[in-house]
């Protein structure tokens, strides 16, 4: 400890020897304010400036500070704490400082030590479970606060154990360290890894729900799971993963962490390398999902699609005008899977691509059959996804199908949802242009039921509506239901434009659309969708009422 003074007047400082070695100063240093503001660290400064102008200066309180000092001998930083007395004029100006200033470089450096023995893990240098339980209750309120979902993991090395026994410790270390490094970079800023016990490592993912979960959980499967070179030997590891989300598996955190842990070990006990969700449906769910979407990579290839064709019918005279094209996938083991389930997923991962083309392909080729067989002249229109209708060059595929197949143009028709012009309607507005003048025919599929603009709508290029079934349903006894039609039938003429009711089951609601002026008909009461040939017998029947 050294001793110094400060004098506000001639702005020139003293110090002790002891001080002049701590600063790194020899007799010479330009003992003046500035020179004394010199010595304290750049990140300090501020500080201190803040804390003598309101607590010295201002309350006249005594110098009592802990900061750091930059050496002028360019030896590394030090902590000080400094004491001061100060001595005001009569006006209350300070004239002079006076005390003493301590090295405590040593006792920071222990305490730094403590924190980060009590904090992090010493081996990963993850944080422990000490941090966990701050960081985790901050994370907790925030998704309380937003209601936001939050997913809790429970990870755990399978048979971590036997490395330790058969390799050693050493080595053991190494693959714990090289399991946290990976584990660390495989997840957002946002989210916490922390380790809590040998082979145990608890993971927090804020503002995330089950499907993201489980891509979460098989990517860190995935990435731990890599192989690792440690002193010549060539190691894999697995983990298995057990998944809480709040709220719905636990309003507390403690409920959440055991819920994982719970779902760990269940896992645990029939296969490891996995991830389990604690709550089965979720997980009953989700399998099926990641089932549905790794068979669909097959399905083309194998045959297991075919596109079934559902009559649609003139209200005025009933004869069949055309077919939708219905996508059918009949899977070996999961049976037949209905397309409001796998589109979505083929929606998700692109597969919707390949697949729609392939639709698309083989109901033009298929019209064109008919037409050789001798059908009357239809059309068939073909569903087409948002990812689809974005795609580049898919008019040029599309007409290169058409000539391929020797079809006019006039007889297909691109289903369409008002899902495709949500994000950038000037772009789909002028892809539907290029459809129009290339005549081919455009419909609004699932009517209703979407965002409906109608200064968007006027500007589409689209020829019919298609009034969704969810309205044709209760048609006999919801008084609404029958406005909404009536009012989408009397818009679309307005436009210039026909409509098709779908899902028209009875004769009851045949009977309101066809007075209601309703053009075509598509639904049970006459046909659900049919294979190629099926469809060809009912198209050569004549009319149906
Ligand atoms: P969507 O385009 O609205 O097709 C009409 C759906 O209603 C079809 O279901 C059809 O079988 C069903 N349906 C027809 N008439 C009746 C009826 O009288 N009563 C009832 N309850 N239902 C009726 P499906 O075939 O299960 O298709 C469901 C959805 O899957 C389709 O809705 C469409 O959005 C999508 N989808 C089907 N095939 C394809 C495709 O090739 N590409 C794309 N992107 N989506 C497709
Ligand atoms: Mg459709
Ligand atoms: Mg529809």
């Amino acid at each position: 400890m050294g001793s110094y003074s400060l004098d506000f007047r001639s702005g020139i400082w003293t110090s002790s020897e002891i001080l002049d070695t701590l600063f790194g100063i020899d007799a010479d240093y330009h003992r003046t304010i500035e020179g004394w503001e010199q010595l304290i660290h750049a990140d300090d400064r501020n500080r201190m400036d803040h804390y003598l102008k309101n607590n010295i200066f201002t309350q006249k309180e005594s110098f009592n500070q802990e900061y750091r000092i930059k050496r002028h001998n360019d030896q590394a930083d030090r902590w000080v704490h400094g004491l001061g007395e100060l001595e005001f004029d009569h006006q209350g100006t300070p004239i002079l400082m006076k005390g003493t200033i301590q090295d405590i470089t040593e006792r920071k450096r222990a305490e730094k030590h403590i924190e980060n023995l009590v904090n992090f893990d010493q081996l990963t240098g993850l944080p422990n479970r000490f941090m966990l339980n701050d960081k985790i209750t901050c994370l907790f309120n925030l998704a309380q606060r937003n209601n936001t979902p939050l997913t809790l993991m429970f990870l755990d090395l399978d048979h971590f154990k036997n490395i330790n026994d058969t390799l050693g410790h050493a080595i053991g270390d190494q693959l714990l360290i090289e399991t946290a490094k990976r584990l660390k970079s495989a997840i957002r800023e946002e989210d916490l890894v922390s380790r809590i016990g040998s082979d145990e490592f608890i993971l927090v993912f804020p503002n995330t729900d089950a499907e993201r979960a489980m891509n979460m959980a098989m990517e860190l499967i995935e990435t731990v799971s890599m192989p690792a070179l440690f002193e010549d030997h060539e190691l894999v590891i697995t983990p298995t993963i057990g998944i809480a989300i709040y709220p719905n598996d636990g309003e507390e955190f403690e409920t959440l962490i055991k819920n994982a842990d719970t779902a760990m070990y269940m896992a645990k006990k029939y296969n490891r390398n996995t991830f389990n969700f604690f709550t089965e449906e979720m997980q009953v769910h989700l399998e099926r999902k990641l089932k549905i979407a790794n068979a669909m990579r097959h399905a083309l290839e194998r045959n297991e699609m075919q596109v079934h064709y559902q009559p649609q019918v003139s209200a005025m005279d009933g004869h069949t005008i055309g077919a939708e094209a219905l996508l059918r996938w009949n899977h070996p083991e999961l049976g037949t899977i209905s397309p409001s389930e796998f589109i979505p997923l083929a929606e998700n991962n692109g597969q919707i691509l390949a697949i729609g083309e392939w639709v698309l392909r083989t109901a033009i080729r298929q019209m064109k059959v008919w037409q050789n067989e001798g059908l009357a002249p239809m059309i068939v229109a073909v569903n087409m996804s948002a990812l689809q209708f974005k795609q580049p060059n898919l008019i040029e595929m599309i007409i290169d199908m058409l000539d391929e197949a020797q079809l006019a143009h006039e007889h297909l028709e691109l289903e369409l949802t008002e899902a495709i012009t949500m994000d950038d309607p000037q772009t789909a507005i002028s892809i539907m242009n290029q459809f129009h003048s290339q005549g081919i025919r455009m419909s609004i599929d699932d009517f209703g039921t979407g965002y409906s603009s109608l200064s968007y709508l006027k500007q589409f290029k689209v020829y019919k509506l298609k009034i969704d079934q969810s309205f044709v349903r209760n048609l006999e006894d919801d008084s609404d239901d029958r406005s909404i039609v009536r009012s989408i039938i009397d818009l679309s003429k307005n436009m210039g434009m026909e409509t098709i009711a779908e899902g028209v089951e009875t004769a009851e609601q045949l009977e309101f659309l066809r007075l209601h002026g309703c053009n075509e008909i598509q639904g049970y009461y006459f046909s659900k969708a049919l294979p190629a040939d099926e469809f060809a017998s009912f198209a050569k029947q004549g009319l149906h009422h």
